[in-house]
């Protein structure tokens, strides 16, 4: 083991960084240590009985247990036993004011080969008329936040509901779950409904500059224009300048190449997405035309410099995937969703080759059986078992805290880092890529620090 805790020792000496404080005490309140037979800090090699030094909200220290422990007489101490600690689990994409919804809906599932009809059907069952929509939205939103947490998950890159008051809807379902999120609010319209959408994002300008990144303490606030078949260009573009404007610390997120011919609609309105149009008798004359695939447009309005974090990207073609990589985007799978609309292989292995972030996301409730990211990262599994479990390990931790904006704060075991942290339950004896395998582990997770 010498030469992987070598391997991780950091520059500057964690264990004698750790003990010190103004007296030369060893003793220091809100100091706490955990411990467990794995520490997984995934920015550094896994180490076999290991410990999280948290001091309050943050991490101090991050070492094999025998080197933190004899600096460490005042320190709380907490063991997780036979398991693997890692940082707060990350889910990219969600929605979590769909969690009322389930995948085990007949009538759902018997849509789901025509997505145009589902997102129909998804929009029905939420009653969205009714005068309590509001707050079943909120009260979705909880749930899901709860749920999130009981799965280790302690951050989520959500699309917040669609309502005139949504952002009171997302600060009220959060004020009493303490779960990091950056909450996208989301825009669409185009064709016979542009009017929605420039609505919609006059609201959604106020919200975002009400609320600039970094002024709340586990909340952040950025802009969802939904999708190439609901945003127009010109729809995209005007976000774009937006977030420019605001200095570039405003996040992005749209859903990007989740259908294949998603280029028909761009290019001549035609395709199953314009057949969605055609059901609901809404016409799409005047919506101005892109020659080239979703990704292409969204480079050319810019949203792939400004670092949107685009989920599913299912279906690239042409140079598309060359036009992520230079722009380092992010990316997110989401890859139970991916496996209940049946879609064709995803492009993964392909993308991680080529150096693009790839993240995990759940998507929905509508569409996946839990909010579970580490099940999505299970499934990646069973379905690439060639990908290496470090690198798994990361798009659920690193890649999708970087994609948020939130790489300086989470997503790995780094001394200043927040300490939210996740433990998951192994058999004794067991590695820490056991995590990574289809058994339940029991969870737990800290978030700054402490237990929730
Ligand atoms: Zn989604």
């Amino acid at each position: 083991m010498s030469d992987i805790t070598d391997a991780y020792a950091r520059p500057e000496e964690p264990t004698r960084h750790a003990a010190r404080d103004e007296t030369g005490s060893h003793a220091r309140s809100g100091l706490k240590l955990l411990t467990a037979a794995w520490v997984c800090p995934v920015d550094a090699p896994a180490i076999e009985r290991g410990g999280v030094l948290f001091d309050g909200p943050t991490i101090r220290a991050v070492d094999r247990l025998d080197r933190l422990e004899r600096h460490l007489a005042g320190a709380i101490r907490e063991d997780a036993g036979d398991a693997v600690l890692l940082p707060g689990l990350i889910n990219a994409h969600t929605h979590l004011c769909l969690s009322d919804l389930s995948t085990s809906d007949p009538e759902a599932n018997g849509l789901r080969n025509d997505f145009g009809a589902w997102l129909l059907s998804i929009g029905k069952r939420l009653k969205p008329t009714e005068a309590d929509y509001a707050d079943r939205m909120t009260e979705a939103m909880r749930r899901g936040a709860k749920e999130s947490l009981e799965h280790g998950v302690t951050c989520v890159g959500d699309i917040a509901p669609r309502l005139a008051e949504a952002d009171v809807c997302v600060e009220r379902a959060l004020s009493d779950v303490p779960i990091r999120c950056v909450s996208f609010f989301e825009l669409l319209g185009l064709g016979e409904m542009r009017g929605a959408f420039t609505e919609q994002f006059e609201r959604v300008r106020r919200w975002v500059v009400e609320r600039p990144f970094g002024a709340m303490r586990r909340l952040n606030v950025g802009i969802s224009p939904h999708a190439p078949y609901t945003v127009d260009v010109e729809g995209f573009a005007e976000v774009v300048d937006f977030a420019r404007q605001g200095g570039g610390r405003v996040p992005l997120m749209t859903h990007a190449a989740e259908h294949a011919g998603e280029e028909d609609f761009l290019r001549e309105s035609s395709g199953a997405m314009a057949a969605l149009y055609q059901k609901i008798g809404r016409s799409l004359a005047g919506v101005s035309r892109f020659d080239g695939t979703s990704i292409g447009m969204l480079d050319s309005v810019g949203m792939l410099e400004m670092g949107a974090v685009l989920a599913h990207v299912n279906y690239p073609t042409g140079d598309d995937l060359d036009l992520l990589a230079r722009h380092g985007a992010a990316v997110v799978y989401c890859p139970r969703t991916h496996e209940y609309f049946g879609h064709a292989v995803h492009p993964i292995e392909r993308m991680m080759e080529m150096g693009i972030a790839v993240s995990l996301g759940t998507d929905s409730r509508a569409s996946s059986p839990d909010l579970d990211v580490l099940s999505e990262a299970r499934c990646v599994r069973r379905k690439f078992p060639g990908i290496d479990p470090g690198r798994l390990l990361q798009t659920i931790t690193s890649n999708p805290a970087r994609a948020l904006g939130l790489g300086e704060v989470v997503g790995t075991l780094s001394p200043g880092k927040r300490a939210d942290v996740c433990a998951v339950g192994i058999g004794a004896g067991r590695g820490w890529e056991t995590i990574l395998d289809d058994v339940s582990g029991e969870r737990a997770v800290w978030i700054e620090g402490e237990r929730v």
